[in-house]
């Protein structure tokens, strides 16, 4: 019996011992800056000592030390032992120590052009564009001579002039300290303009356009939709069919998230709320009772399950959403009567994080509270919009009215200060969530909070259309622009959409990886620096997710073919390949481009991009039509069934076979159709087959030549008619072909019609900006990755591409199965990226050589 105790307060010691290894939470490992607190006791009293694979970059107390600039990051492995009375565990985390930023030298600051209604207030800005001697562009804080805080002159036609310095030799390790600035006499005289002093100032000038209306400033804006061309039919009318990948996604996220524990994502709510926690198990990694991003999941997953919702029409997803949002409800009640604690306010913890960040505390003793209140407040509006959840409603308001009286006691100079912060400042889309909430709701409080988050350091740069971002955190970033467009639709202030469009084409052109993500190590980095930056660490998922959301609101406002080829490219080719494929909710947090990288993917650390992983996939028909009063636009093809006021349609597309897609529909109102044709289809060429399974009809072409269709046929005996013989139109060197109802045709015709679209899938290179012969291997609308077990970059002989860019298809043959190519030169196997299993080596880039 003795025994028997002895074996059970071993295996108990043992129980807890991992338990707490496995809660261990020491922040985000994957981009070091600052010294990691380490814990020393677990969370059910174990003794943790830690031990470093390299005391050189990080100490066993954390003290973390970064490598000059240009020694590059470094690895190290950090092993914690966890003790409990006999029982020991232990648990490893590799911590990725960044280089030192380069310091830079400024030769100029860029000017500044803005508007000012007449007799109205404006701010000048915190942070402008600046050029360095190595010719880089930065956003550096800028300290006006005559402060911040003007009123424009009442004559409208005035010019005002500003004048003021920026810092000569700075590092954007430093660059959220706008005091620093040195005084205003130590400025470089206008003829000694590029100094080579390493102190001293640069001049910069600001000019203020006094106009009539279309300020920055504007006051009182419409509640209205601003200006917006054409309207994409939203995602909630589509569903998504058939094997193609982001059908088999959604499947998989349905499944997991009906299957979820939803007391777990609740426990740091209601403990903090002083509420019974049911008895939960706590969460892990980032959402682990002592990390300070907790609470982030949960907003995710109420978006989730509203997206799920809307993309599937199934009920089963709301349930467990009404049941967060009713919870949140009670805990918002909660908090509300406990002290230090103001009405509104809902999170995982306290409000000590929001005070710490107020003094600019830096991360990682903070850790991005309004990032993770903007995760409550998006999931909180999810649920109402695509949900009817009228409670979340309420909780959303609060937390805006929350905001907007914490926020609107600090000084302009002091928010600059807050958001410029590397991760502490981090606010998601804060922004974004605000503006919605005041079109929803038309309190201008929540509009004034809203603008409260302009971050000069990334909007200034924008509007002075400069490529600032290099060393700025790309997920911090992009969800701000989001906001911006948002901003842009409630108040019509043109600098918002013009920011946004420049910011957009910015990363689209110098900032991608050939899937269409975005970022190394998280951070953006020197234009076109792709082929030089190829590692583990690159296109983090929840970067992608937020592009493709941009630009599917962009496309709103600026129906650009561009924005449709990104979206459809990147849903299939980074947001499709970032998921592990099973019913785990599985994300990929980086997509490696290094030879021999493998997919890995997030189960249990609950990180950013887990977070919008669960979002994503349901997402994916964004865009996929559109319409004006005349028009109907299908933008992209994927197997679905749709249906709204407009159409009621079914497309199939098989995605072994992907350069055919065909349609019919049983409704249009619409007298023309317009059908895009994908940047990869070869030569811009489509053809596309109208056929009739009913009586004759005419059309009119592209071209405006009227087209007759003939009658489908009936044999004796059978059920239904055979369809008639195609038209056919062939085009090339074309982004879109529109076909057109005559006028003595009836809009009901289109239901006698069959629709065969057919591209071109080629084989293609995708080489990168930096090192031309460093490409990706592209067939049709999937870009592939070699299966190959080396960690070397491989090297092949592609032959010479024609004149449209296109490799022979004698290039390759197929192998085995109808997505596997084998390169016949070289070799090498080559699958599509969104089908690499976890764990399989692949090359998504290799050298391409003429021998
Ligand atoms: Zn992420």
């Amino acid at each position: 019996m003795a025994g028997n105790r002895s074996t059970s307060h071993i295996s108990e010691d043992s129980r807890l011992a991992r338990l707490d290894a496995e809660l261990l939470h020491i922040g985000n490992t994957g981009t070091v800056e600052f010294d990691l607190t380490l814990p020393s006791v677990g969370a059910n009293g174990s003794t943790v000592s830690w031990s470093s694979g390299d005391d050189h970059w990080l100490e066993p107390d954390g003290t973390v030390h970064r490598p000059q600039f240009g020694r590059g990051d470094r690895m190290v492995t950090l092993t914690a032992t966890v003790r409990h009375g006999a029982a020991s565990e232990t648990r490893t985390f590799e911590v990725r120590v960044l280089e030192q930023r380069a310091g830079f030298t400024v030769i100029d600051a860029a000017p500044l052009s803005l508007t000012a209604d007449a007799g109205a207030r404006y701010d000048l800005p915190a942070f402008v564009a600046a050029h360095t001697d190595d010719g880089r562009t930065v956003a550096v804080p800028v300290t006006w001579d005559d402060g911040t805080a003007h009123t424009a002159s009442v004559t409208a036609g005035d010019t005002i002039v500003h004048h003021g310095v920026v810092q000569h030799a700075g590092s954007p390790d430093d660059i959220a300290s706008p005091d620093d600035i040195a005084s205003p006499d130590n400025v470089a005289s206008p003829d000694n303009a590029a100094p080579n002093a390493r102190r001293g100032t640069v001049p910069v000038t600001a000019t203020i356009h006094v106009g009539t209306s279309g300020s920055q400033t504007e006051t009182a804006p419409a509640r209205t939709v601003a200006y917006q061309r054409i309207s994409p039919i939203p995602f909630s009318h589509a569903r998504l069919a058939g094997e193609w990948p982001l059908s088999r996604n959604q499947q998989d996220r349905f499944f997991y998230l009906r299957d979820l524990d939803l007391d777990r994502p609740l426990r740091e709510f209601r403990r903090t709320a002083g509420l019974d926690d049911h008895g939960a198990e706590p969460m892990t990694g980032w959402d682990a009772p002592d990390s300070q991003l907790r609470g982030h999941t949960l907003g995710h997953l109420m978006s989730a399950y509203a997206l799920a919702y809307a993309a599937t029409g199934d009920g089963t997803m709301r349930h467990p959403l009404d049941y967060l949002v009713g919870s949140l409800a009670e805990v918002q009640r909660a908090l509300a009567a406990r002290p230090g604690i103001h009405p509104g306010f809902l999170s995982a913890y306290d409000e000590t994080q929001f005070d710490l960040l107020e003094r600019l505390v830096t991360y990682p003793t903070i850790w991005a509270p309004y990032y993770t209140l903007h995760k409550i407040l998006a999931g909180l509006l999810d649920a109402y919009r695509y949900a009817g959840n009228d409670t979340a409603l309420d909780l959303a308001r609060g937390i805006g009215l929350w905001t907007y009286e914490r926020l609107r006691k600090l000084p302009r100079e002091r928010l600059q200060r807050m958001w410029s912060l590397y991760i502490a400042g981090e606010f998601g889309g804060m922004n974004e969530s605000l503006a919605i909430l005041y079109r929803i709701d038309g309190d201008p409080r929540f509009l004034e909070a809203a603008r409260m988050f302009d971050n000069d350091r990334l909007l200034t740069p924008m509007l002075q259309h400069e490529d600032a971002l290099g060393g700025m955190h790309a997920n911090q970033h992009i969800p701000q622009v989001i906001g911006w467009v948002e901003m842009f639709r409630v108040c019509g202030d043109r600098r918002y959409l013009d920011a946004a469009r420049f910011f957009a084409d910015t990363v689209l052109d110098h900032h991608l990886y050939a899937m269409g993500g975005t970022g190394e190590g998280e951070m953006f980095h020197d234009p076109d620096a792709i082929g030089s930056l190829l590692d583990d660490d690159t296109a983090e998922s929840c970067a992608t997710y937020n592009m493709v959301k941009l630009v599917s609101r962009l496309y709103e406002f600026d129906p650009d073919r561009r924005y449709v080829d990104y979206l459809d490219w990147a849903f299939l080719n980074h947001i499709a390949a970032s998921a592990s494929r099973r019913e785990d909710g599985g994300s990929t947090y980086f997509m490696p481009t290094r030879p021999g990288g493998r997919k890995r993917f997030d189960l249990e650390e609950n990180s950013c991009c887990h977070g919008t992983g669960l979002e994503s996939h349901f997402l994916a028909a964004s865009c996929a039509f559109a319409s004006d009063a005349r028009t109907f636009m299908v933008n992209r093809y994927l197997p679905l069934l749709f249906h709204d006021q407009t159409a009621s349609l079914f497309m199939q597309r098989d995605y072994t076979n992907p350069g055919r897609a065909t349609m019919s529909f049983t409704r249009l109102n619409r007298r023309a159709i317009s059908f895009h044709v994908p940047d990869w289809s070869a030569d811009g060429s489509v053809t596309l087959r109208v056929r009739s399974r009913r009586d004759a009809f005419d059309l009119m072409d592209d071209a405006g030549a009227r087209i007759h269709v003939g009658a489908a046929t009936r044999e004796p005996g059978a059920l239904l008619p055979t369809p008639s013989d195609p038209v056919t139109l062939r085009r090339s060197g074309v982004r879109q072909v529109t076909i057109t109802l005559p006028d003595d045709e009836d809009e009901r015709t289109w239901s006698n019609a069959l629709f065969e679209l057919t591209f071109t899938t080629r084989f293609r290179l995708i080489p990168t900006p930096d090192r031309p012969d460093v490409a990706a291997v592209a067939w049709g609308p999937y870009v592939l990755a070699a299966l190959d077990d080396r960690q070397e970059m491989l090297t092949a002989d592609f032959g010479q591409a024609d004149g449209s860019g296109c490799l022979s298809d004698d290039e390759f043959e197929q192998g085995g199965d109808p997505l596997t190519f084998i390169h016949r030169r070289s070799g090498l196997r080559f699958v599509p990226l969104t089908f690499v299993e976890a764990d399989r080596p692949y090359h998504l880039y290799v050298r391409a050589v003429r021998e």
